[in-house]
Formats: structure tokens, C-alpha cells, sequence
């Protein structure tokens, strides 16, 4: 078993599985559960952030990120406490910070306060332009939601915050990716994360109808992926590809499957203390490592699923093993191998190669790699029909990441 070692450990916490919400492709798994009592997320918080350090060190830091469902909807006097727990640990001297996902729908004036005061790191869901949006993110009387996520939204930029936005795309959305880009940079938003439609919870319904193919993802991507770069205005984070430009540059390794770091450096809790590996996996069945109410996280992280999860990479189809990407990559989600396939250990039937090489190209002609790579690159290469290169050394290195400079072969920093 290999467990590498992560700079921070995500605990992703589920105090409910309700929502105010009821969006066409919702990917909780279940939504019966009795909302988490306190006393049980404080445990959680214990446990998470002792865990942390006892395996990986005393550097990493533990994020408690609270999600749902939708968790503003256990209203603020339930995280006030839950707040008050995470700084009696703090002064301990334990290293746990907090964040939510939020559809940022209920976010008001007391909420952003809380927020803004206690330094949470925020990720709210806005799927783009209101038709857009409105079209999936519902109230359960079907009403669209875009005007509370922009007020919500808005709430936070008064304070000088500034939330990720995760953006669900789907077969009637990925057209317009470049308008979805255009409207998140307009509205000053600093930090996306692009998803495909996940055929979980509510979501494995409409996926036929929603889903996207994998090519017709990984061309879309690409396509942006260029405008971004020559985007003089761009957002300076957009996942997954700043995660996939990192990833190709070889010098450090982000993202929930690289590194193997959705098992080894996450876990999910569901309201009832079912101990699970991420967020879209938490209440999956066949992926239950526990419960924390009867057993400490230190056993249940040792319990035979995830063991096995952890080599997963090891056990993968020779399509991927033999594959280039497999570094990073290591055969896509395991969520989309189950849901698609009926086991983690299978191909993923969603498999980004076309972007990858697409990205790899445009860093190759813009001198991002030594002789040595740029030979098995250059191979590559003729993978890759109708790729039209960049002639601009520049254009790249004025891709700005908050957390990573993007560096040069040479290895020296390029700051953006
Ligand atoms: S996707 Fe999120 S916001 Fe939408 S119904 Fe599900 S939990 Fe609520
Ligand atoms: S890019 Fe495709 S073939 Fe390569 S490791 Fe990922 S899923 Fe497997």
C-alpha cells in the first residue's frame, strides 16, 4: 500500500443531505438522513484534525469543509459552535481550518459576516448566465435560483471575498462554454472549477439526456483552454485546466485523483458518522469505510476498501497503464469507473487524453519542456489532428495561479 503524502487533508463533512433546492442532476446519493447532531461534528472535527498530523505530519492542514446537501440550511447559531470547537482545537494547536459548498442561495448579511470573520474559504455553485442557470438550479416549485446565488455572491465581494465557483456543465450548456467563461469573469470571479454532469444521486436520471460525452468534453475544454490563455482579462484559475497545466509541467501534482489524494488525502462523513472517501462517493455503499460514532477515524482508515483504493492506480486497465498521463491522471475518476462501470477498477469511460495532449502541445510550442521530454512529446504529437499551435511564447506564462507560478524548462519562476 502507498500512501503519498498530501499538503492538506480535505475532510468533507456532510451535517445534512437536504437542500432548499432541487436541481435536475443533484448528486447527493441519499437525501433520509436526521441532520448531524452537534456533539457528532465535534468528534468529527477532533478526529480529522488529530488524524492529520498523526499521519501526515504536523505541517498539513486540516480543511473541514462543510457540505451538504445544502449546509447553510442548519443555520448559523448550529456552525457558530461548530466554529467555536474548530478554535479550542486551533489553540491546542491543531492545524483545521474551515470552508463550505454552498449553493450561496441562503447566504445573507449575517452569514457573510460569519464567513468574513472566521476566514472560511467558500465554494458556491453558479452554473452561468441565468437561462443557464435557471434551467437546472430550481427551487423545488421549479423557480429559478440565480438571482439569490448572485445576491449571495454579491454579499461575499462586498466583504473582499472570494469564493471558488463550481459550474456544472451539461449537454445544453457546453455549447456556450465560452459565454459561461465570459459571464464568471464579468461577474469578478477569480476561481472555477468546470464540472461534468455526474451520473449520481439524481443525476444518473438525467445523464442520458445531460450527460456529456467524453470527447465532446475534452474538444470543448480545449477550445477554451485557448481563449483563456489569450484572454488578456482571463481568470486566473480555471480547473481543471491551471490543475492540468501543473500537472503536465511535472512540478507538483493537483487535483482530487492525482496523487491518489481523493483516498488518501480526503474522507467524507455522512450525517449519521458513515465514513466515506470524497464528496461524490460519500453515501455510495460499496464504498463505506465505517462509522466514527462507534470507531476512531485511525482504524476506520486502515478498514480493507480503502486499502484496496489506495493501489488503485496499480490496478487499472492497460489502456492506462501504458498510457503517458497515467502520473496525474491515474485512469480518471473513480467515481465515474463505478457509476459507469460498476467498479473503481475498470476505465473510466471518461477519458481526457484529447485535452491533455491538446495542453501538452501548446506548452511544447511555447518552451515549457527539456530536449529529453520533448522528443516523447513531440511523438505525441501525431495523436493530435487539427491542432493549431500558438506562436507566442508568452501567452502561458501570463497564466496567473494564486497557489503555483508557472514555471519555466530551465526551472526558474516565471511570476504572472
Ligand atoms: S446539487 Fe447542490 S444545490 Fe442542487 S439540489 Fe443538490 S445539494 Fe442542493
Ligand atoms: S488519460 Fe485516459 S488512458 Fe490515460 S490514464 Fe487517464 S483515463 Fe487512462
Amino acid at each position: 500500500m502507498t500512501q503519498p503524502q498530501p499538503s492538506t487533508f480535505t475532510a468533507i463533512i456532510k451535517p445534512l443531505t437536504e437542500c432548499n433546492l432541487a436541481c435536475t442532476y443533484c448528486s447527493v446519493w441519499e437525501k433520509k438522513w436526521e441532520r448531524m447532531p452537534l456533539p457528532l461534528m465535534e468528534r468529527i472535527l477532533d478526529q480529522v484534525s488529530s488524524y492529520a498530523m498523526s499521519v501526515f505530519g504536523p505541517d498539513v492542514e486540516t480543511n473541514a469543509m462543510f457540505h451538504g446537501g445544502e449546509p447553510l440550511m442548519m443555520g448559523l447559531d448550529y456552525y457558530e459552535k461548530a466554529l467555536d470547537a474548530i478554535k479550542r482545537l486551533q489553540d491546542a494547536g491543531r492545524k483545521i481550518v474551515p470552508s463550505f459548498q454552498t449553493n450561496a442561495s441562503l447566504i445573507d448579511e449575517r452569514y457573510a459576516d460569519f464567513f468574513q470573520r472566521n476566514g472560511c474559504g467558500l465554494s458556491i455553485s453558479l452554473d452561468g448566465p441565468r437561462d443557464i442557470h435557471d434551467a437546472a438550479r430550481t427551487s423545488k416549485r421549479g423557480a429559478g435560483s440565480y438571482d439569490a446565488v448572485i445576491r449571495g455572491l454579491g454579499l461575499l465581494q462586498e466583504r473582499g471575498l472570494d469564493p471558488w465557483v463550481c459550474t456544472v456543465l451539461r449537454k445544453d450548456s457546453i455549447d456556450r462554454l465560452t459565454e459561461i467563461y465570459e459571464h464568471l469573469r464579468d461577474l469578478g470571479i477569480r476561481k472555477v472549477y468546470l464540472l461534468s454532469l455526474y451520473p449520481a444521486g439524481d443525476g444518473a436520471n438525467v445523464i442520458n439526456d445531460l450527460g456529456i460525452p467524453a470527447e465532446q468534453w475534452s474538444q470543448a475544454l480545449a477550445a477554451l483552454f485557448d481563449r483563456w490563455c489569450l484572454d488578456e482579462r482571463r481568470i486566473p484559475m480555471v480547473d481543471p485546466l491551471s490543475k492540468i497545466v501543473t500537472n503536465l509541467q511535472g512540478t507538483q501534482q493537483r487535483g482530487c485523483v492525482a496523487n491518489n489524494k481523493c483516498v488518501s488525502g480526503s474522507v467524507g462523513f455522512m450525517p449519521d458518522g458513515g465514513v466515506f472517501p470524497c464528496a461524490v462517493l460519500t453515501g455510495a455503499d460499496p464504498f463505506f469505510y465505517g462509522n466514527i460514532r462507534t470507531q476512531d477515524l485511525g482504524e476506520i482508515m486502515q478498514n480493507s476498501v480503502r486499502t484496496r483504493l489506495l493501489d488503485r492506480h496499480q490496478q487499472l486497465p492497460q489502456t492506462c497503464m501504458d498510457c503517458p498521463f497515467i502520473s496525474f491522471c491515474r485512469g480518471g475518476c473513480m467515481h465515474q469507473s463505478y457509476t459507469r462501470n460498476g467498479s473503481p477498477y475498470t476505465f473510466a469511460n471518461y477519458c481526457e487524453k484529447e485535452l491533455f495532449v491538446h495542453i501538452e502541445q501548446q506548452l511544447l510550442v511555447n518552451g515549457y519542456f527539456s530536449p529529453i521530454d520533448r522528443r516523447a512529446i513531440i511523438a505525441r504529437r501525431l495523436d493530435s489532428a487539427g491542432f493549431v499551435p500558438y506562436n507566442n511564447r508568452s501567452f502561458l506564462r501570463k497564466i496567473g495561479t494564486p497557489k503555483t507560478p508557472t514555471i519555466q524548462a530551465s526551472g526558474e519562476e516565471v511570476k504572472s
